[in-house]
């Protein structure tokens, strides 16, 4: 017989009622496999007190029977309560998986708000929620720990005990906290025998705890003092401070322009909560969480956590058991960390709220911004959103007084923000000097910053060598076979390489088309940048940081220090080295091309442009010798450029709120994106116009647009097209999204992605 799906959904037929009986029932649901709620009864020893730790509560894992092999399976429980239910068609708990509750009822309840708005199902959600090392309990192993119950500490004067027994008693009542064995046999200098004697008689407590098998030892940091705010981070604490003191869930938005000291109102915000005796959860960019940002945090607090995707499992078990345990102060992590299982939460920072890396692009495609918010709603805390380029979905909350803002218009220590000044490429006077990446202006002023002794960062966009080959006499491009883009010529392994597959060839020094040796390699990437900077100043050292050249570990920290102790002259990258960085020696910095990111079909491809430059201008003039900043760009009148160069955010928010919302783009208009792939083109493309056909018909106030092949029509052999949904709120999008896929659905071949508020657009 199949497993009964919840009686919640279902009206019970009258048979059923006949045979209903109050049972206690729990709910559960798989990680994969079939979605939906399942009912298992609870067999009655549930409720024996002398096995608490089998406890069938919401939040852990049981093990139940399922389908008709009544194969094991591990699912969550999601609910236990009495229901009127026919037993004989229900199966049974078979056991309790987790020594402990792994999701509190409020992380219940978060995650069934994630499935609903997602469009995930929740069983999903779950797997995803709990780190994998949770899930398998890695690392750790199970130790018992003895104890007196408080009645026989009272009785001990008057018991009658033979004297082994009597010694583990007497070692037992001198401590006050539960010992394990090995400490307790040795201290009472016999083996375990007299020990269960004593367990047998009830006269001693057994309780189990998981440990790390192999917790890393933490370094020691020396501590800092709060520093004396200024008046600006002042006013910002005191309206964190009342949103604390308030107990109310309090969006603030924190836009410090960069080097405005956000972090110090962070920690001393945190400060505050920690004396409350709650916890605090501080997400930053996977990228930014160096050793050097988790050093600022140890020399503040004594119990830090941090979670974050390149540890090894058994660390991040050990880190979420802790802070499961309520042993752990702050919770420093990347987007995951919004899932940290603090018990007592009394705030949450997202730093750098703006990056893209906040949002989750495999299923559930969450982002954690919002999921902060619905956490901090649930729990009735403030959510402080920090960045220098808040992203336009905060700052129209903030404008529209849903969220507070808070500003910090000035650097620190009265430092001027440095004059950025915008090469213009389109001019032959100013452009590049016959060939390469460096304009006159950029060449001159790096001369003259070395010269003085300070230290230049170069930001370029565009990884590899050439960015592509192309033959001249016949029009042949070296392409993905896969992807249908570009492949990047990379000098360091000799190799023709597609970013978005990792496809090598071989790279070829005549057209295999025309057989012409005219074959050219062009485009700019940061290793042809390199090339030419060793070439135009060869006194200075000069490093890379792009993802090729950090490929080992602790190779990013070890070229940071580097660069920290002035054994490098120039640092020329990605936007790797665009974020966060404090360097007081940068008197420079060169954009040396502002636009790769401008012309891409993605509605916020001026937003990203304004961020890129102005987070690397920050870069600059952290020090008493000020700094400048050169843009090169092709655009020189494009809003985000102009804008960035004035260090104007809210003037280039306000320009790009007004062009979203004539357009009906996001955050003034709700977006919905569904991607179909598979390697047939034809079956795709017909499956996106059945499914945008379906959802046309169905759409009253919601426009479907396409279906259209996607910006990357070909990625990893797969054909992709794209449906986009836009209407006024996000509601009525994804319900009308969620009737359509539930009544349809493509063929076996096609694979099909949602994308409630979507980032990626390409
Ligand atoms: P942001 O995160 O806004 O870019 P940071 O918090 O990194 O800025 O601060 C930049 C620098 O200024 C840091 O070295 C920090 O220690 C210092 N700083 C922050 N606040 C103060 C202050 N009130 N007085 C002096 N120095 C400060
Ligand atoms: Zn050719
Ligand atoms: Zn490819």
């Amino acid at each position: 017989m199949a497993q009964q799906q919840s009686f919640l959904d279902n009206e019970p037929e009258q048979w059923e009622l006949d045979a209903a009986q109050e049972r206690t029932v729990a709910t559960v649901l798989l990680s994969d496999g079939p979605s939906g709620e399942f009912d298992y009864l609870v067999p009655p020893q549930n409720l024996d007190p002398s096995r608490l730790e089998q406890l069938v509560e919401p939040g852990r894992r049981l093990g139940v029977p399922f389908g008709r092999a009544n194969r094991r399976r591990a699912a969550y429980c999601v609910g236990v309560g009495v229901k009127r239910v026919d037993p004989a068609r229900l199966k049974s708990v078979a056991a309790v998986l987790d020594a402990e509750r792994l999701l509190s009822p409020a992380m219940l309840e978060l995650t069934h708000w994630m499935s609903r708005y997602y469009l995930c199902p929740w069983g999903q959600v779950l797997e995803a929620v709990l780190p994998s090392g949770v899930r398998q309990n890695v690392g750790t192993r199970e130790v018992a720990f003895f104890a007196l119950p408080l009645d026989v500490r009272e009785r001990l004067p008057t018991l009658k005990l033979p004297p082994k027994q009597r010694k583990c008693v007497e070692v037992l009542a001198a401590v006050e906290e539960p010992i394990t064995a090995v400490r307790l046999t040795e201290s009472a200098g016999c083996t375990m025998a007299p020990v269960t004697q004593l367990l047998k008689k009830g006269l001693v407590e057994k309780t189990t705890k998981r440990v790390a098998t192999d917790r890393a030892e933490e370094e020691a940091v020396p501590r800092e003092r709060p520093l004396q705010l200024n008046l600006d981070q002042q006013a910002a604490l005191d309206e964190i401070h009342t949103a604390l003191e308030s107990r109310e869930a309090t969006g603030l938005v924190l836009h410090g322009v960069t080097g405005s000291g956000k972090t110090e109102v962070y920690l001393q915000a945190i400060q505050r909560v920690v004396e409350y005796g709650r916890q605090a959860i501080v997400l930053v960019p996977e990228i930014s969480l160096t050793p050097q940002t988790v050093r600022r945090f140890r020399a503040r607090f004594d119990r830090i956590a941090v979670l974050h995707s390149h540890q090894s499992e058994v660390q991040r078990h050990d880190h979420w058991r802790c802070i499961l345990r309520g042993e752990v102060q702050v919770v420093v992590g990347a987007r995951s960390a919004v899932f940290a299982p603090a018990r007592n939460l009394g705030l949450i920072v997202i730093d750098e709220e703006h990056e893209a890396t906040f949002k989750q692009d495999t299923s559930p495609r969450y982002h954690a911004r919002d999921v902060a918010w619905q956490r901090a709603a649930r729990e009735g805390v403030p959510l402080v959103l920090g960045s220098a380029t808040p992203s336009m979905e905060s700052w129209h909350r903030a404008s529209t007084g849903e969220y507070r803002k808070l500003s910090l218009p000035k650097r620190v220590a009265n430092r001027p923000m440095p004059d950025v000044a915008i090469v213009d490429l389109r001019d032959p006077g100013q452009a590049r000097g016959g060939r390469g990446g460096i304009s006159r202006p950029l060449h001159q002023a790096t001369q003259a910053a070395l010269r003085d002794g300070g230290q230049v960062i170069y930001l370029l966009n565009r990884r590899g060598f050439s960015t592509h080959v192309q033959c001249p006499a016949c029009g042949f491009k070296l392409e993905c076979p896969h992807c249908e883009l570009s492949l990047t010529y990379h000098r360091q392994d000799n190799t023709a390489l597609c970013h978005y597959c990792d496809y090598r060839a071989e790279p070829p020094t005549k057209c295999p088309d025309c057989k012409s040796d005219a074959i050219r390699y062009g485009g700019l990437g940061t290793q042809k940048l390199e090339a030419e900077v060793r070439a135009r100043f060869p006194d200075y050292k000069c490093a890379r940081m792009d993802t090729d050249s950090m490929r080992g570990a602790g190779a990013h920290e070890r070229v940071l220090s580097a660069f920290r102790r002035g054994e490098i002259d120039i640092l020329l990258g990605t936007q790797m080295i665009a974020k966060g960085l404090d360097f007081p020696n940068v008197t420079l910095v060169g954009v040396i091309n502002a636009d790769t990111a401008l012309h891409l079909p993605d509605f916020r491809a001026g937003e990203r442009t304004f961020q890129l430059v102005a987070q690397v201008a920050g870069r600059t003039g952290r020090g008493d010798r000020g700094g400048r900043v050169l843009v090169q760009t092709l655009s020189p009148d494009h809003p985000a450029i102009v804008a960035a160069a004035r260090h104007d955010f809210p003037r280039f928010a306000e320009a790009e709120l007004v062009a979203r919302a004539r357009l009906k783009y996001p955050p003034l208009g709700a977006m919905v994106r569904i991607v179909l792939r598979g390697e047939a083109n034809a079956v795709v493309r017909e499956s996106a116009k059945a499914l945008a056909g379906n959802l046309k018909a169905d759409a009253s106030e919601t426009r479907v647009m396409g279906p259209a092949p996607a910006a990357i029509p070909k990625l990893r052999g797969e054909y992709r097209y794209q449906v986009q949904l836009q209407g006024e709120a996000i509601n009525t999008v994804r319900d009308l999204t969620h009737r359509t896929l539930h009544a349809w659905h493509p063929p076996e071949s096609v694979t099909l992605t949602v994308d409630i508020d979507p980032q990626d657009m390409l």
